[in-house]
């Protein structure tokens, strides 16, 4: 279903600055750079513009990092016409240097995480979320009130979005809540209901973030085909330190997903054998071999079949709390944490690296087993080699 041919207009210049990629925001983004003088040899080499640069590369580091997307809270104070100003800036910058890395993924986990912080702000944005929701979808609108049930909203709106519109977006987002099947129809609409941990807008910007992310990415990677190699000369300072991040990023997950059951730290090894006899282990715990096996890249149906024998255990739900984990790619907690919580295995004396005083996450615990293990391996080849060397030389003796 193509995008609405007219967009509604949005002239409040602090929903312009909050959501920097919306259609509405270009033009005044325009003139506002106008009225400042602010041209393109400013934003890259003027100290004026400095501030906006420094949150522009904050922008793509938290995008790469990808630590659940690019910081909705750390923004400037947009009520003031400098933090408007800082927004609208640092968001052409980041993607301008994003564009100049000329590398696809980093364009991709950059409209990520920009489309993950405009999901958590629509989330709580009762104002704006219409405009938004029509400016992305063809058809969406509130159910009538007359028509909610007693009990299902408690003030809230319920949202109805056109069934062409969901089928496009879904495929995208892991969960049996998101299927076609297990939802509300009726002659073309469907609802998004409220849930006790779940509302109907929270449902609407998590549809919203999958065309939010979509449009970001398709506008980048248009205006990259206009980057010259003298621009992107300019801006190699910036894109250096991207690419090399991802890089970096890269090394990190190769070697963790390159894991294997004996690396598993004691505490992630505890939660797993608690579970399988059935102990009923903790939120912080469940959260934590969540977050651990996502981390490790364990496909999420092995990660749901660790709970299999948890007393409350249902497959529906479960596959549905893994995938929100999955999803959001939340960092495994440290010793400190999983101490606190009473999710530490070990006591002192009793395992080498966990008494190490470096010792203060599990995924330090995972690398430093998985190092030692891959020198075993490449000595234990060595030796072998030397051995059917000896023994060639000897049979051809
Ligand atoms: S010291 Fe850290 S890595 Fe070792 S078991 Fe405790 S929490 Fe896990």
């Amino acid at each position: 279903m193509p995008l609405p041919l007219e967009v509604p207009p949005i002239e409040d210049e602090v929903t312009l600055a909050r959501y920097p990629f919306l259609p509405q925001s270009a033009p005044w983004i325009q003139k506002l750079t106008h009225k400042e003088g602010i041209d393109i040899d400013m934003l890259i080499d003027s100290d004026f513009m400095e501030d906006s640069r420094r949150r522009g590369r904050l922008r793509l580091i938290e995008s790469i990092a990808n630590e659940g997307g690019v910081d909705a809270m750390a923004m400037r104070d947009i009520h003031t016409p400098e933090g408007r100003l800082l927004e609208a800036i640092s968001f052409t910058y980041a993607r301008m240097v994003a564009c100049a890395c000329e590398q696809d993924i980093i364009l991709s986990k950059w409209a990520q995480a920009e489309a993950e912080r405009a999901e958590r702000l629509l989330t709580a944005d009762t104002a704006t979320i219409e405009k938004v929701a029509m400016t992305y979808l063809s058809e969406v609108r509130k159910k009538d009130e007359a028509l909610i049930g007693d009990g299902a909203v408690k003030g809230g709106v319920v949202w109805e979005i056109g069934m062409t519109d969901f089928i496009e977006l879904v495929p995208g987002i892991t969960g049996p809540r998101w299927r076609l099947a297990n939802q509300e129809l009726k002659r073309g609409w469907i609802t998004l209901n409220e849930e006790v941990n779940y509302s109907s807008q929270a449902k609407l910007a998590r549809l919203l973030r999958q065309r939010i992310k979509d449009k970001i990415l398709n506008d980048a990677r248009m205006k990259t085909e206009n980057f010259n190699d003298e621009l992107i000369l300019r801006l190699s300072e910036a894109t250096t330190m991207v690419v090399g991040l991802l890089q970096h990023k890269s090394d990190e997950n190769l070697e963790l997903t390159g894991a294997q059951v004996d690396d598993w730290p004691p505490c992630m090894k505890k939660a797993i054998a608690e579970l399988d006899q059935g102990v009923n282990v903790n939120h912080f715990g469940r959260l934590f071999l969540a977050s651990m096996a996502s981390t490790i890249g364990l496909p999420p149906e092995n990660c749901v079949e660790f709970f299999h024998n948890a007393p409350d255990f249902n497959s529906e739900t479960t596959a549905y709390q893994v995938s929100h984990v999955y999803d959001r790619e939340y960092t495994p907690a440290g010793c400190a944490k999983l101490k606190l919580n009473a999710r530490c295995a070990v006591q002192p004396g009793e395992d080498r690296l966990c008494d190490q005083p470096w010792m203060d996450h599990p995924l330090k615990y995972l690398r430093a087993k998985q190092r030692s293990r891959i020198r075993y391996d490449e000595g234990e080849e060595k030796k072998n080699e030397s051995a059917d060397d000896n023994s060639e030389s000897r049979d051809g003796s």
